[in-house]
């Protein structure tokens, strides 16, 4: 845990930060008054002595004991992450499955013991790096054939260990939280940049394990691009990826074993990360546009000029007004250029004719303007978007069901994708709610051959059965997802909720080679039961 300050265990971030009163206030009332989304009670979260938990069934070992701990808060704490179902199973104390020991490991070996010990008495275990899950990926909810389950939380193994100023790349900890890597870096002159909206509150193995997507909307979306090497640990070993720029050897360990791997292969303790300038050349503009479709045009150009700004985001109508911004009228561009090296005018140029070209108007002029970022709709944006994390802990608690996924597909598919997809998520909210509801979209990141749209929807739920409801509409969208030929996630990953999605969209060979290294590295299947290897 973080010294001094208790971290929540019903939402997200500290106990000290959250919306305050008025905040509050003004998200109820633009889901009444925009949406008429009502709340359909008052409700707050179980406090942490009227939650129960089962008697925990692991004795730990004296080894392991400095390391170890079944405190009830860490139990609590460790339960859960933060998706949707998280949230409703949260305010409903629903903790039977939280887990009997959390594990706080310091060092590889203790990891390796870990595992032996997990063996030994037939526990599962979670690796957990900051707990930001939205997709069940560390629900400590496993099989009943365990005798336990051990939540392995890495943030005790949260340095850079070294830094390579010539390469421009340092050595790293899983454990390591975004801020925390930011500062040991800061000395040096350089930064990683890869900023998730849980940038606070997630940690580098766990962005390895996800493959997260990062605040640079092109070119290095994923951390994927951002890792030079990796060190898994798993209960057959270790697997040590050698440090390189690039490789044709063969298929890479790093992609095999450790990205994407969702703690279901081994506990990624370290890897090498390529690192940039802080930049100092920076520009943002903002436009607005009539019609989502043109928005998209707008950034296909974009992307397909290969100007790859760092920032090309389109948020629609919806989007803009459920989060307080605009009178739903329009979509919102905004595009920024980052380099630590030359400035960035020309790029800014050439974007804002691709989006003149397609009908946009200007929302924030970027030219001699150092706080485009804060002004008009696009600093609205900014702020809201700054808060956004905080909005489901108010939500659950009143029977509003609020959720988000997001996907990729092609620019040929994408018109006719979007409408699917959208359409089904509404139906499904009409079938289940009886509500019209609001469901939204934007861009979170783009690519020359296709983007990632990102959906939110909102509706109220019926508090007793708030669960069954977020389920049903979940699996329709996700169902649409891969029927109509997207990806069940662009970077939120697989955990269990999308498992059963995932398990359709990879190829079932491919499934097989998987269940095979699985067993391989992880051979009594301890690791993450559930996930990525159903
Ligand atoms: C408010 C909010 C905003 C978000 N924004 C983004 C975003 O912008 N982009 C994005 O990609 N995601 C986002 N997410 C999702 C989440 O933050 C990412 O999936 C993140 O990468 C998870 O990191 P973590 O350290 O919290 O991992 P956890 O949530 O603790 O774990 C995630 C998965 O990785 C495994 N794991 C964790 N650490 C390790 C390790 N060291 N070795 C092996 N396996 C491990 C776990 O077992 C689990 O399966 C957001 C989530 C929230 C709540």
């Amino acid at each position: 845990m973080m010294a001094n300050r208790k971290l929540k265990y019903w939402g997200w971030g500290y106990e000290d930060t959250g919306l305050d009163a008025d905040e509050t206030r003004s998200l109820m009332a633009t889901f009444a008054n925009g949406f008429d989304i009502q709340a359909s009670r008052d409700g707050s979260f179980p406090s942490l002595d009227a939650i129960e938990l089962p008697t925990c069934r692991l004795d730990i070992s004296a080894a392991l004991s400095k390391v170890c701990t079944d405190d009830k808060f860490e139990r609590v704490y460790h339960a859960f992450g933060q998706s949707q179902a998280d949230s409703i199973r949260t305010y409903n104390g629903d903790f039977e499955h939280a887990p009997d020991v959390v594990a706080f490991p310091e060092t590889d070996r203790h990891i390796s013991e870990l595992y032996e010990w997990a063996d030994k008495v037939g526990a599962a275990v979670i690796p957990w790096g900051a707990g930001s899950s939205v997709v069940g990926g560390v629900t400590s909810d496993v099989s009943s054939k365990f005798n336990g389950t051990i939540s392995v939380d890495m943030g005790r193994m949260n340095k850079v260990i070294e830094v390579d100023k010539v390469s421009r790349a340092a050595r790293i900890q899983g454990g390591a939280r975004g801020p925390e890597i930011e500062a040991q870096l800061k000395p040096h002159g350089l930064t990683l940049r890869h900023f998730p909206q849980s940038f606070e509150h997630s940690t580098f193995g766990g962005w390895i394990a996800t493959r997260s997507g990062g605040h640079f909307a092109t070119l290095y979306t994923h951390i994927d691009d951002l890792v030079e090497a990796t060190t898994t640990v798993t209960p057959a070993g270790n697997v040590v990826s050698r440090r390189l720029p690039g490789s044709g050897a063969g298929p890479s360990p790093d992609r095999f074993v450790a990205m994407g791997s969702e703690g279901a292969l081994g506990i990624i303790t370290e890897g090498w990360a390529r690192l940039q300038g802080r930049p100092t050349f920076k520009g943002t503009a903002g436009f607005r546009f009539n019609n989502f479709f043109d928005a998209a045009r707008a950034v296909r150009a974009v992307s397909q000029a290969g100007l790859f700004p760092a920032n090309v985001r389109i948020v629609d109508s919806t989007e803009l007004q459920v989060n307080g911004v605009g009178d739903g009228s329009f979509t919102l561009m905004v595009i920024s250029f980052e380099s630590a090296d030359h400035p960035v005018d020309a790029w800014m140029t050439r974007a804002e004719q691709c989006c003149l070209d397609h009908g946009a108007v200007v929302d924030v002029e970027w030219r001699d303007n150092p706080e485009a970022h804060l002004q008009g709709a696009v600093g609205a944006w900014r702020t809201a978007f700054i808060r956004m994390p905080y909005n489901r802990e108010q939500l659950t608690p009143r029977g509003i069901i609020s959720d988000t996924f997001e996907t990729a597909i092609t620019w040929d598919q994408f018109e006719e994708f979007y409408e699917s997809i959208r359409e089904t998520t509404r139906t499904a909210i009409r079938d289940v709610t009886g509500h019209a509801g609001a469901v939204s979209c934007r861009f979170s990141h783009a690519y020359p051959d296709g983007p990632a749209p990102y959906f939110a929807f909102h509706a109220p739920g019926d508090p007793g059965n708030m669960l069954a409801q977020w389920r049903e509409i979940k699996s329709r969208s996700s169902d649409a997802l891969i029927r109509h030929g997207g990806t069940i996630t662009h970077h939120h990953a697989v955990g269990r909720d999308h498992q059963k999605w995932y398990e359709r969209q990879r190829p079932a060979l491919f499934g097989d080679v998987l269940k095979d290294a699985k067993k391989r590295l992880d051979p009594k299947g301890l690791l993450n039961p559930g996930v990525i290897v159903g």
